[in-house]
């Protein structure tokens, strides 16, 4: 049997050997999805496993949290927040189902009944970046709307995934509700995409692999949602409160050493208040601790891998050459395997046709002087997930609502995602959402019935 090495990437230590799913594998979980689909659960069956999911996953936060910090890198304390995060999207939707109306027709004119149904057996890909989160933030509404689910975590970091699975299947006790599967990517997306019972495909990942995803699905016309890179600008206005600017910054950038799809790209400073925040900005950044994630004096964990240690490294000398400078660095004693938070200004503005996101906890910034000239020059990138703004002017508030071309927009905060809002890109960020009535609505159909 096939296996794949999953590492600590902090000390490049093997953990442990897991074994890949072949073909005949996966092809008998689609089976057993396919089997489970179609003998439902009762919308009591549903509340209760959820809530009992929910119930196991707190019992087992601090097993499930060491598992993401040893695979993934992040330290404890934010995968404890990455389990705490995912639970909000289970109680969310275990308490969204318990209004019976959510299932039943309604009518929306004379002789219009419309209502929303289940689909069929889903599938999933997801990335290491939250590799629990990423999952439970499409398991819980799939499988509240009636749904049956395979899913494929990301290869590198399948333990936490397949903890947090076990948890589900103890919750539930069915087989075939939830399957899931760590195998060759290209392999199981040849695999569901032949599948006719896999009505949906729902996607969080790379820009690139979401574009192979809607062309092989053409075929079958499955549909399809896709969470997909971000490209994130942040703006903080010459009428910010520069404290709080500098707060949702640190958390927006560096949480997940910046290896995260809605992390600031860039920094758009008003050229006024550049000086006051670079001086705020910096101070932070220095106190900023790389390590490993155990060890409960870090800030920041290791990259995810060499490759994208070795690239944000490329990318930082080519900003050099082109006379950008460094102007903060956090306390690190690992380089090589954590990236040095820091600063950087660029002259420039970055270039939007050469898409380049960061994933690194590198925050670049540049200066403006005039806002609908930034927004302009914002609204080129061919990405459109995240954007954030700090500014107390109401008239600069509506303006970056109204205008900037973005999916979600975060006003003078840096946390931008709950369970409550509907999370999701426009462009290149790929189309549906994950959270909200939205995120529940991308698993089912809509059905209409006219009777005289
Ligand atoms: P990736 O696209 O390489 O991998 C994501 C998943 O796709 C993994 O499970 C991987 O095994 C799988 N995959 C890879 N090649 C495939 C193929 N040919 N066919 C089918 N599946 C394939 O992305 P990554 O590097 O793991 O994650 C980083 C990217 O994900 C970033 O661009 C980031 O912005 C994005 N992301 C987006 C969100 C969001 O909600 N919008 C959240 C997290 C990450």
């Amino acid at each position: 049997m096939n296996t794949v090495s999953v590492k600590n990437p902090f000390t490049q230590e093997i953990i442990c050997e897991c074994p890949l799913d072949d073909e005949l594998i996966i092809k008998q979980k689609i089976d057993r999805c396919a089997d489970a689909y179609k003998q439902p659960l009762t919308l009591k069956q549903k509340i209760e496993g959820l809530e009992r999911w929910a119930q196991l996953l707190t019992q087992q936060k601090p097993l499930l949290a060491g598992l993401i910090t040893q695979e993934q890198g992040k330290p404890l304390i934010e995968a404890i927040g990455e389990v705490d995060y995912a639970l909000s999207y289970i109680e969310y939707y275990a308490q969204l189902i318990k209004d019976e109306s959510f299932f039943e027709a309604k009518q929306t004119a004379d002789s219009v009944w419309v209502s929303l149904r289940s689909m069929g057996v889903c599938a999933f890909i997801t990335p290491w970046n939250f590799p629990i989160a990423m999952l439970v933030r499409k398991i819980a509404p799939a499988i509240a709307a009636g749904n049956t689910v395979i899913a494929k975590c990301s290869e590198l970091t399948p333990l936490s995934a397949k903890a947090m699975v076990q948890l589900f299947d103890q919750a539930f006790n069915k087989s075939g509700l939830l399957e899931l599967c760590v195998s060759d990517a290209a392999l199981f997306s040849s695999i569901i995409m032949q599948d006719s019972r896999v009505r949906k495909i729902s996607f969080t990942g790379s820009t690139r692999v979401g574009q192979l995803l809607i062309a092989q699905s053409a075929f079958d016309i499955k549909r399809l949602s896709l969470e997909l890179g971000g490209d994130a600008p942040c703006i903080v206005s010459q009428f910010a409160d520069i404290d709080l600017a500098v707060a949702g910054i640190m958390q927006a950038k560096f949480r997940n050493a910046g290896q995260t799809c809605v992390a600031i790209n860039h920094l758009y400073v008003h050229e006024s208040v550049e000086a006051e925040l670079t001086a705020k900005l910096s101070e932070k950044i220095q106190q900023l601790v790389c390590g490993d994630g155990l060890d409960e004096n870090t800030s920041i964990g290791p990259m995810i891998h060499a490759k994208a240690y070795e690239q944000t490294k490329q990318w930082v000398a080519q900003l050099m050459q082109s006379g950008a400078q460094i102007l903060a660095v956090g306390q690190n004693a690992y380089d090589g395997t954590c990236f040095t938070p820091m600063l950087l200004k660029q002259n420039l503005y970055p270039d939007h046709n050469e898409h380049k996101e960061w994933f690194a906890p590198v925050l670049s910034m540049s200066s403006y002087s005039n806002l609908d000239k930034l927004i302009e020059h914002i609204n080129q990138s061919k990405m459109g997930l995240a954007a954030y703004l700090f500014t107390e002017n109401d008239a600069e508030i509506k303006k970056g609502a109204r205008n900037i071309q973005v999916g979600m927009l975060a006003i003078n905060t840096g946390v931008i995602s709950n369970a409550y809002a509907p999370f999701g890109g426009i462009k290149h960020s790929g189309y549906g959402r994950e959270g909200a009535l939205e995120g529940i609505k991308e698993f089912m159909l809509v059905h209409y019935c006219t009777a005289h």
